[in-house]
C-alpha cells in the first residue's frame, strides 16, 4: 500500500497492484489520444497483467505537484499527480 495522508485530513491507502494498473503514462494508457482520460476509482482494485511489477523500488518528488514511482521492472513513466491521486481517494479514507 502507498498511504497518503493529505492535507485536507484525508488518510488515503492505495493498493499497489492498482497503482500500477492505472500508471497514467503514454505507454500504460495506451496512447496520447488517452491521456487525461478520467480513471475509475474502481480501477485501483485491478491489477496488473501477471509480469508486470507490482514491486516499488523507490519513489520521488516531482516539483510539488506528483509523485514519480519507479517499478521493479525498471518501469518509472508514470507521473503520478496530486489530482489524480486525490479523487481516487473517494469512499478510501
Ligand atoms: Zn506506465
Amino acid at each position: 500500500m502507498l498511504v497518503i495522508e493529505w492535507l485536507d485530513g484525508a488518510h488515503c491507502a492505495y493498493p499497489l497492484p492498482g497503482l500500477r494498473y492505472i500508471c497514467p503514462c503514454v505507454s500504460c494508457r495506451g496512447g496520447h489520444a488517452n491521456m487525461g482520460a478520467a480513471i475509475d476509482p474502481a480501477d485501483l482494485a485491478q491489477s496488473p497483467p501477471p509480469g508486470v511489477s507490482t514491486t516499488v523500488v523507490s519513489a520521488h518528488f516531482v516539483g510539488d505537484y506528483a509523485l514519480q514511482i519507479v517499478w521493479g521492472d525498471g518501469h518509472n513513466s508514470g507521473i503520478y499527480t496530486w489530482t489524480l491521486l486525490r479523487p481516487l481517494c473517494a469512499g478510501n479514507q
